[in-house]
């Protein structure tokens, strides 16, 4: 005779039925009835009960809705186990016994099928309840529930129609809510339920069969199948019925009901947290209704079931190798535990527990690291709200409500509804959230300018969703109950306005909103387990990490999150500091070469300082000083401006009412039509297709020398002092071969000079950015020259899509991805298929003339970990990122490691 049915303590059979896979057991079982089974397993003791499998449902169904033969007899032979285990018979009035029939699948639907729960009760069996629990309230809200399920899901009555029935008598006694209804309306309920449901049977076998046989028609119910066409679910894979003994948490002062968690889920601490209500029902602990006891108190009151408890917990995290969320009842003085999952928790618990876990031995250190996501370290570098801000707040009724978590971090500011408001704000110094009821690429200036970003519509690929992450603005998106009206400039939410200027809180790790100035904390980037986890991943990655540092004191900061040295080192950025800006103007404007040689000069003795503090920072590790990138014009003022200076300046000459003044403004006047002049000279229509880049070092090969002098004679310093040195200087925007042996002449002469002039020689490499489409397709003859490549994405993206890595955001480029017409934005994640495919050739070729040519990445795609996890697989060395990206980027290279061997 085939098995139909295995009872939960049978789910060795069925492991053996199917081959010994788990997998197949799942199969045969659904989900919820494999892991019932595995509970039962291992000695947790689980509420008696047995699973009638997905192969009988799926009989049943080919059958024309027939009940495989000996179905019926095997399903009898397990409730007489179930009433032996329980001490109770189904369908009598004395200690009777009452059953759930629940659907299960191989996959989770959740809420997909169908359920009944209070199965074995009629008119008399209530009496016989009310007799055990002496609650009558509890009896007949019991019955009314069956009917109500059963009337619903088995014989498909609308279920309107018993809420009419419900809501009539709510409004009788005057309540809201169904636990306001006395007994006498819950039994009046009962009566006219069963007027509406004609067909329920009183015979609770009848019920039990019928339920069965519902479930089973569920899983070709509408709303399933279309759940599985979206999830992409097998048609044919039936589900199975779990039929469980229910069990009272309100049968008297010995019996309980709560949840408990296996550790601090805010905090990760390892010990039990949850709360219960002794004489009560699962839900009224969820619900609220009475005030519930944390776990703490059961350990005084239920000292055994307390202990119970704690070892099933231990048990069960051991089995599972994870932090545990369950439901427990106690029924006069037994422990039953009703379910158990893999419990939520915060990023910093998150880390803890994970840490924990192997150090406690439940875990190996690789499926700690693996368990961790980027974003919950990304969690550490965040701004949060101060929980106990949080709960102050949540008491005084200032949550707003909540929307899509879209971008991480807490952001506090006065709300503006406006861009512009939001900007100008910002300018005086106001710290602003900027709330909109959805954002445009014309927001971007306003977005920048806030804190944070608020908007009632949309999702979490929504314009503002993606230009939040991108910028790294904590983001709450898509709060439905929020009315924004900007033209009123007030919003509302559940009968509250807020005026423009107010203060409000976000939180883009939860979604909440709050009304208010919230105290904020930034997280410890040295919490001890993080440390450890992040240690951990050092093992497993391949790639290295460094970091993208231009001072001393970023170098230091990228040192102390682990970075392993500095990737990139913009130059351009010291001189843009007040006191080098006016010499790096004269060195620029000079129209001699005694004139510039004067200016660089001057600027010598500062780049070398602000290298020989890199090489400090970084001792023992490499350090990558690129030359000179952008276009001079930056480091001028706008034509525009100097235009209206010059204007001004001259009706001042002609005003001016003293010889003194008139001087003054001459000398002005002069200096600035002198800057309009080199403006005028370097303005270009295309300025980043323009002179920058190597171009520049060739066209002021003055400026080329300068720079590698203070590089070779703060690296003499350095390592006279004992520092171990690693320059490696970096050629940017290069299109061709010829350009590398021209620079690489002039810096090695430069360097052999200072070695000489020093007495010392300090090995040093030079190498290439691949910055555009040319030098990722000549790779293999710039590698002749190059010792080292970089790729300079952020610019390799712009050249490979012609696409302005400086407007296209705040233009066209979002609209792109919500449309769907790229999937990700390609500054912020690399794309693969153009990008990618210039990046493999370029390595293979570089590689193929260099074998020990250094690869890696410096542009911002370095510091996410979708694309860090591309460069793992396109073969590179290292990737670079700013320092607080570090930490994230050594996990993400971890986990790429990880993937690509399994
Ligand atoms: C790049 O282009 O990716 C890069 C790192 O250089 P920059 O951002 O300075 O142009
Ligand atoms: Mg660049």
């Amino acid at each position: 005779m085939k098995r139909w049915v295995y009872r939960f303590d049978e789910v060795d059979e069925a492991e053996q039925s199917v081959g010994g896979e788990w997998d197949a057991v799942r199969g045969l079982l659904g989900g919820k009835g494999a892991n019932l089974g595995d509970m039962s397993r291992l000695g947790v003791p689980v509420p008696p009960g047995f699973t009638v499998t997905t192969e009988a449902c799926n009989a049943y169904l080919e059958a024309g809705l027939q009940f495989p033969e000996g179905l019926d007899d095997q399903i009898a032979a397990a409730l007489a186990d179930v009433e032996e285990r329980t001490g109770r018979r189904f369908g009598d009035q004395d200690r009777p016994l009452l059953l759930s029939c629940r659907s299960g699948a191989k996959f989770s639907m959740p809420g997909m099928m169908d359920t009944v729960l209070n199965i074995g009760l009629n008119e008399e069996v209530v009496t016989g309840l009310i007799a055990e629990s002496g609650d009558e309230h509890f009896a007949y809200d019991s019955y009314r529930r069956l009917i109500q399920m059963f009337g619903s899901v088995v014989l498909g009555h609308k279920d309107e129609l018993f809420e009419q029935v419900l809501a009539e008598l709510r409004a009788r006694r005057g309540v809201t809510s169904d636990t306001g209804l006395s007994t006498e309306d819950l039994s009046e309920a009962a009566m006219r339920f069963r007027r509406i449901a004609t067909a329920f049977p009183d015979e609770p076998r009848e019920q039990l069969r019928l339920a069965v046989e519902a479930v089973f028609r569920s899983w070709n119910g509408k709303r399933a199948v279309d759940y599985r066409n979206a999830a992409g679910i097998a048609h044919d894979l039936g589900t199975a019925v779990n039929i469980q003994a229910m069990v009272f948490g309100n049968l008297g002062e010995d019996s309980a009901t709560g949840v408990a968690m296996s550790r601090d889920g805010a905090t990760g601490e390892p010990r039990l947290e949850g709360d219960y209500l002794v004489n009560a029902q699962g839900e009224d602990v969820v619900a609220g209704i009475r005030a519930t006891k944390d776990l703490g108190a059961l350990r005084k009151e239920m000292p055994a079931v307390y202990d119970e408890l704690a070892a099933i917990a231990a048990k069960l995290e051991r089995h599972y190798g994870d932090m545990q969320d369950m439901e427990f009842t106690v029924e006069q003085g037994r422990f039953w535990l009703l379910q158990t999952r893999d419990s939520k928790r915060t990023a910093q618990a998150a880390v803890r527990i994970a840490v924990d876990m192997a150090q406690e031995g439940l875990i190996s250190r690789d499926r700690a690291v693996r368990r961790v996501t980027p974003e919950q370290v990304d969690f550490f570098l965040h701004p949060q709200l101060s929980s106990d801000a949080r709960q102050a707040s949540l008491v005084e009724g200032r949550l707003l409500g909540r929307g899509l978590n879209v971008s991480p971090g807490a952001a506090v500011g006065v709300v503006a509804f406006d861009p512009d408001l939001a900007q100008r704000w910002h300018a005086e110094g106001r710290r602003v959230l900027l709330a909109r009821p959805e954002t445009k690429p014309d927001d971007v200036h306003g977005m920048i300018a806030s804190e944070g970003i608020l908007t009632s519509r949309g999702g979490r690929t929504s314009h503002a969703a993606l230009v939040a992450r991108q910028f790294g603005k904590p983001a709450v998106v898509g709060m439905a109950e929020l009315t924004i009206e900007p033209s009123d400039h007030v919003m509302h939410v559940d009968g509250k306005t807020i005026s423009e200027g107010e203060w409000i809180s976000i939180d883009g790790n939860t979604g909440e909103v709050f009304l208010g100035q919230l105290e904020t904390y930034v997280p410890d980037l040295a919490d001890r387990w993080l440390v450890t986890l992040l240690e951990w991943a050092d093992e497993l990655r391949r790639l290295d990490v460094r970091a993208n540092a231009d001072y001393p004191a970023d170098a230091r900061r990228a040192r102390e999150y682990g970075a392993h040295g500095i990737g990139l080192c913009r130059t351009e950025h010291m001189f843009f500091e007040a006191d080098r800006l006016p010499i790096v103007q004269r060195m620029i404007m000079a129209t001699s070469p005694a004139e510039r040689a004067e200016a660089l000069a001057e600027l010598l003795p500062m780049q070398r300082d602000d290298f020989r503090g890199l090489f400090e920072a970084m001792d023992g590790l490499p350090v990558v000083i690129r030359l000179m990138d952008p276009p001079l014009h930056e480091f001028l003022p706008g034509w525009e401006q100097l235009v209206s200076e010059v204007a001004d300046r001259k009706i001042r000459l002609r005003i001016a009412t003293s010889l003194e003044d008139l001087d003054t403004t001459l000398a002005e006047l002069e200096h600035s039509e002198h800057l309009k002049v080199a403006v005028e000279r370097l303005r270009e229509t295309n300025p980043m297709l323009g002179l920058r880049g190597v171009r520049l070092s060739i066209v002021m090969p003055e400026l080329t020398r300068m720079q590698m002098r203070a590089i070779a004679e703060a690296a003499c310093d350095a390592a006279a002092a004992g520092v171990v040195v690693k320059p490696e200087v970096m050629i940017p925007l290069s299109i061709d071969r010829g350009e590398l042996e021209w620079v690489a002449a002039i810096l090695r002469e430069e360097a052999a000079a200072v070695f000489d002039e020093r007495g010392i020689t300090i090995p040093f490499m030079i190498g290439t950015m691949i910055e555009t489409p040319r030098a990722a397709l000549t790779a293999g003859a710039l590698a002749t020259v190059a010792e080292f490549f970089s790729f300079g994405t952020n610019d390799l993206t712009q050249t490979t899509f012609a696409i302005s890595r400086d407007d296209a955001e705040a233009s066209f480029l979002m609209n792109y991805v919500s449309l769907g017409i790229l999937g990700e934005n390609p500054f912020a994640t690399l794309d693969d298929a153009g990008v990618g495919t210039l990046i493999r050739s370029a390595v293979a070729a570089g590689r193929a003339t260099r074998p020990e040519i250094e690869v890696g990445i410096c542009g911002e795609h370095g510091g996410d970990p979708k694309s860090i996890a591309l460069c793992h697989g396109y073969g590179l060395d290292y990737v670079s990122c700013s320092p607080l990206r570090v930490p994230v980027a050594r996990l993400a290279a971890a986990h790429a490691a990880m993937a690509d061997v399994s």
